[in-house]
């Protein structure tokens, strides 16, 4: 048995004193992430190297510690929390953009290099870094990484797996490891797919090969605005349907509205019932005549009105809206739990009903805002976590809307991942046989049951700390993993 004092002597010995956090004052700020899972860590450490994550992850494996990599900590389904104590891995001192090379179109970069410093850096080359998380001035691109992260202009260009062209990791057992490289094809198994959206379980990424794509030359911003989300969500098929796929195509319901409104005056009509933010980008040739389709679509659908932001000061304030609006929430209930299900398009009329349906049942006031275009959903369930069984009615809500999303279809997650927040829910998808061959190929990278224990699958044991959630499981139908 270690003791937390030989454990921290052994990480400060790798990293050096001031690297390791162990006082449980100072260890409050790494039991949570952006979701309401929770779980104090023995230790966090920060390497600065990848040699130095390398040496942290054996000095855990050797003295039988559970390891948790981290970000910014900003992730949605409880990935980051230490589930089994243990030690949290946080990449917040690799912060480094090691290259940007404007002839290849990439740069390589850490892995707590914060998302948006990479279109940053890019600029000054007339490039940019397409996959854009509404977090995005928080979260890394580590994190992105792990949770093959999305954003609102990856409708037309795709997720994070299709921007990274390579990494280098250290493997759960405390190798290190190159995956794919510096071009779009390498010969044999992808294992940088494999890679991408694993969640923290397989290793950690400790260098980044990303793409980057020239800015668009030019950009048209509509805000289509109507009476209700289910005029809006017919509306989503029907530009689809029209031949173009814009760049963004964006929900954001009147709860949300008004909150981003109340928050951050972006020019929002708050009395709307919902507005669709669709961008159009390529070259004026065709952006023009995009924008005139996608207006036409909106109008047929029964919009009120649809308005085209006027110059890049008010194209960005109605971005700030979207990206702000989860924050601005605040403002209407101390707490939220964000979902993250996708559905067939076409299916998103009447399972937005249902979302609606789920939240009157269950008393809650539910929000949208959501990246409509692929069909991701983001219901926000608002609650008051002081009051008594406030939360587990919401995680009981929330079953049932992913339910409603697999029955319609779709798939757990769009984005935010399975993390130990869904964990349960995967055998609504997968059979037994391919749930085993997931938990074999962890085992490929090393993964014996305590790199990063208690997410993504709904297997290993000793995680009842941050199992609350079991009755909403109970609830949501026989087939959950109890
Ligand atoms: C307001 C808000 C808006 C959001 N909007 C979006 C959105 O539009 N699109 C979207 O996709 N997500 C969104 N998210 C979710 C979140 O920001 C992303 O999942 C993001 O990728 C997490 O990055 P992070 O650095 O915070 O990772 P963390 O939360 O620290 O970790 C997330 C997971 O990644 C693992 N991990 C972290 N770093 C590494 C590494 N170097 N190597 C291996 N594993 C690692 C962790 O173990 C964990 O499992 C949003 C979150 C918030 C709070």
């Amino acid at each position: 048995m270690t003791t937390r004092r030989a454990l921290v002597d052994r990480l400060a010995s790798v990293v050096g004193p001031s690297n390791v956090v162990h006082r449980r004052e100072d260890l409050l700020v790494y039991e949570f992430d952006g979701t309401i899972e929770q779980s104090l860590p023995d230790a966090v450490v920060f390497p600065g190297s990848t040699e130095e994550v390398a040496a942290v992850v054996r000095a855990c494996n050797s003295l039988g510690v559970a390891v948790t990599p981290r970000g910014a900590g900003t992730g949605l389904s409880g990935g980051a929390v230490p589930a089994q104590r243990g030690v949290v891995v946080a990449t917040g001192r690799m912060r480094r953009i090691l290259e940007i090379d404007p002839l290849e179109r990439l740069a390589v970069a850490e892995p707590g290099v914060p998302n948006i410093q990479l279109s940053e850096a890019a600029a000054e080359h007339g490039l940019f870094y397409a996959p854009d998380p509404s977090s995005q001035k928080a979260c890394t691109i580590g994190g992105n990484v792990a949770e093959n992260a999305g954003g609102p202009h990856c409708l037309a260009l795709g997720v994070t797996t299709n921007h990274v062209l390579g990494l280098e990791i250290v493997t759960a057992d405390g190798e290190v490891v190159t995956l794919g490289g510096r071009t779009c094809e390498t010969s044999g198994y992808d294992l940088r797919g494999v890679f991408i959206g694993s969640e923290g379980t397989l290793g950690i990424a400790t260098r980044i090969v990303v793409r980057l794509l020239p800015v668009p030359a030019a950009v048209v911003t509509l805000l289509g605005v109507f009476d209700s989300v289910e005029r809006a969500s017919a509306t989503v098929s029907a530009i689809i349907a029209g031949g173009m796929v814009p760049a963004a195509l964006e929900m954001i319901d009147r709860l949300c509205l008004q909150a981003a409104e109340a928050g951050l005056q972006c020019g929002y009509p708050a009395d709307a019932g919902a507005v669709l933010l669709v961008e159009l980008d390529g070259v004026d040739e065709v952006v023009g005549p995009q924008a005139a389709l996608a207006t036409a679509a909106c109008l047929a659908h029964g919009a009120r009105e649809v308005r085209t932001a006027r110059d890049p000061a008010e194209r960005e304030l109605l971005w700030k809206g979207r990206k702000g609006a989860i924050g601005s929430l605040g403002r209407l209930a101390p707490n939220y739990y964000i979902l993250d299900g996708v559905v067939p398009r076409s299916r998103l009329v009447e399972v937005m009903a249902r979302v609606s349906e789920v939240a009157k049942e269950y008393g809650l006031l539910v929000a949208n805002v959501f990246h409509a275009g692929d069909g991701n959903l983001h219901p926000l369930l608002l609650f008051d976590d002081r009051e008594p069984g406030a939360r587990a009615r919401v995680l009981e809500a929330g079953a049932h809307i992913m339910r409603a999303c697999v029955e319609a279809g779709g798939a757990l997650s769009g984005e935010h991942g399975i993390g130990f927040e869904k964990r349960a829910f995967m055998p609504w998808l997968y059979g037994e046989a391919d749930l085993e061959n997931m938990e074999r190929l962890r085992g490929v990278f090393g993964n014996g049951g305590r790199f990063n224990p208690c997410k993504l699958l709904p297997t290993g044991t000793g995680c009842g700390e941050m199992g609350h959630n079991q009755a909403a499981m109970r609830a949501a139908g026989p087939e959950a993993y109890v």
